[in-house]
Parts: structure tokens; sequence; C-alpha cells
């Protein structure tokens, strides 16, 4: 029996060490990247689907990596949550964004104000081991006051996993930053366990519909009125809907009918390079 249980922990072990070293080896290449700031934040349109104008970028983050090619997200978010090294990672997203956004305003706040629009937004993802740590509401105070940016053009997205805790250190971090002046969504909504109390319950000023249902719109009466339904009451409750992942103009067209206001997809456009994201500033025209 010993025998046969050497023979296969012999078999085993190459396989296992394969996943610790990847994994070791990925969590110390973040460490570096962090280190270096070798992340890159590519920015995501959203528009008014009425209009088409453009309102905010969601700032999604990327790491260009030499062997792997540009590392999204899904790939190492995870992992530096649980590691922790999502709070330095998470502070280098906010400054960035933040002073992004303060460059678009100098190329496009004048403009925009002859055009009645308000100053374009920044959207930033925030994980909730962020969310937690006792720096967080100083890191977005520090990266408004260095920016230069006023609070209101700031939206952190958070998703349920934030609001389930319901501890009071999560209602007063919210309140604190609600009356800082930034605002507040509820990322991938309908996925989860996240619920329309929410919208009571927290200071929440926008509310992102999941792109799955976003996705079931044309083809199911269920899925379109769910939908209009969430909006509905949204908008009675003063919460602005962005609708995720539009697609195709059949999704659009049903969304700006309901009366949705805002969306985001690959059909207006994918993340942009922030090259790509001040052509489209200045460029003026509805996309
Ligand atoms: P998310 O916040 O739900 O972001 C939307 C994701 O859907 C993005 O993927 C975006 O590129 C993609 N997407 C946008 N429009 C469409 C569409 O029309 N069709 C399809 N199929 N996909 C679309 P991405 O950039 O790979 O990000 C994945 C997730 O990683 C994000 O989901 C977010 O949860 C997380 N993430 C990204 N950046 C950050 C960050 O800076 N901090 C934290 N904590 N999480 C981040
Ligand atoms: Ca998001
Ligand atoms: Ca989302
Ligand atoms: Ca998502």
């Amino acid at each position: 029996a010993k025998a046969a249980g050497k023979r296969q922990w012999c078999h085993y072990q190459p396989a296992l060490q394969a996943g610790l070293v990847e994994r070791h080896e990925l969590n110390e290449n973040l460490d570096t990247a962090i280190a270096e700031s070798a992340f890159k934040l590519y920015y995501q349109p959203i528009v008014d689907l009425a209009s088409g104008a453009l309102v905010a970028f969601e700032a999604l983050v990327r790491w260009p990596h030499d062997r792997r090619g540009m590392v999204l997200p899904d790939e190492f978010i995870a992992l530096a949550e649980e590691s922790g090294q999502i709070v330095p990672l998470g502070a280098w997203v906010l400054e960035r964004a933040a002073q992004e956004a303060a460059a678009w305003h100098r190329l496009s706040a004048e403009p925009r104000l002859a055009r009645g629009l308000p100053p374009l937004r920044v959207n930033v993802n925030v994980s909730a081991r962020q969310f937690r740590d006792a720096g967080f509401v100083d890191v977005v105070r520090g990266a408004v006051r260095t920016s230069g940016i006023t609070p209101d053009v700031l939206v952190l997205e958070l998703t349920e996993s934030v609001l389930m805790r319901r501890d009071e250190r999560v209602h007063t971090d919210m309140r604190t930053l609600s009356e800082l002046g930034v605002g507040i969504a509820i990322d991938d909504f309908g996925t989860g366990y996240s619920s329309l109390s929410y919208l009571r319950e927290f200071p929440i000023s926008i509310l992102k519909i999941d792109k799955s249902f976003i996705d079931g719109l044309g083809l199911s009466q269920q899925q379109y009125a769910l939908v209009e339904g969430i909006t509905r009451i949204a908008d009675t409750l003063g919460v602005q809907v962005i609708a995720e992942g539009i697609e195709n103009t059949e999704q659009r067209d049903l969304l700006a009918a309901m009366g949705c206001p805002l969306g985001q997809g690959y059909l207006f456009a994918h993340p942009l390079t922030p090259d790509q994201a001040r052509r489209l500033i200045t460029d003026h025209s509805p996309i």
C-alpha cells in the first residue's frame, strides 16, 4: 500500500508542481508589474442611447506580458484579490483613471459645455477586497484631489459581493463616499444575489444591467419585461441605468424604446487605448 501511495505521489507531483510554479510565477510577476506600474488601462465608451452622445468611459485594466501577450483581467484579478495585491493595483487604477479623466476635460470641457453636455465621467471597477481595505476611502479622496477632477466625475463600480456583507463599515464608507460626491454603481446587476433593495439601502446612483439580460432582449418577452421593469423602478428611485454588452442594433433600439438611458457594448466600441479614447473625444461626433 505504501509503495502504491508513493508511486501515486510520484505520478501526480509533476502536474501539481507545474500548477504551483505557474501560479507562483504569475504572483511574482504581478508584484513586479505593480511596482513598475506595468499595467495599461483601456477605456470603453458609455453612450446616451437616445442621442448617441458619449457620456463616460469605463476603465478596464490589461497587463502587457512578455510571453503571454496582453493578459485580460479575468486571468489575474481573482489572483490579485486572493493575495491582497488588488489593493495597490486598484489604487494605481483609480489614480490613473482620474488623471486620464482630467485630460479628457482639458480636451472637451468647453466644447461639451457649449453643446449642453456635462463633463465626461470615468467608471472604475472596485473589487470587494479593495473596498474592505481600511485605506480605500483615502485612496479615492487622494485620486480626486491629485487629478483635480470634481468628485462627481468619478463613478465606482461595485458588485453585490460588497453590498452583501451589510456590516456597519460598508454603510459608513458608502455614506462617506457619497457625501464626498463620487458616484456609486452596482455592476453586473441581475447576476448573483443582487436585489433591488440595495437601491434603498445604499446611496446608489447607477445600476448596470448585466450582459446576460441584454443578450436575451429580442428573444424572450420575459427577458424584455424584466429589463423594462428594472429600468422603471430604477428611474423612479432616481437611479441611472446602463445596459451592458449591447452587441446589435436590435438590442439598442429595444432599450432606447423602453427608456433605458445609457448603454455600453461592442456595438458602440470595444475598450479603447487612451489615444483612441482621446481621438474619439476630440471628434465630437456621436458613435
Ligand atoms: P466588467 O466590469 O463587467 O466589464 C465588462 C467586460 O465585458 C469587459 O471585459 C469588457 O471588455 C467586456 N465587454 C464590453 N462590452 C461587451 C460586449 O458587447 N460583448 C462582450 N462579449 N463583452 C463586452 P474585460 O475588460 O475583460 O474585464 C473583465 C472583468 O474584469 C470586468 O468585468 C471586471 O469585473 C474586471 N476588471 C476589469 N478591470 C478591472 C479593474 O481595474 N479592477 C477590478 N477590480 N476589476 C476589473
Ligand atoms: Ca464594470
Ligand atoms: Ca459589468
Ligand atoms: Ca462582469
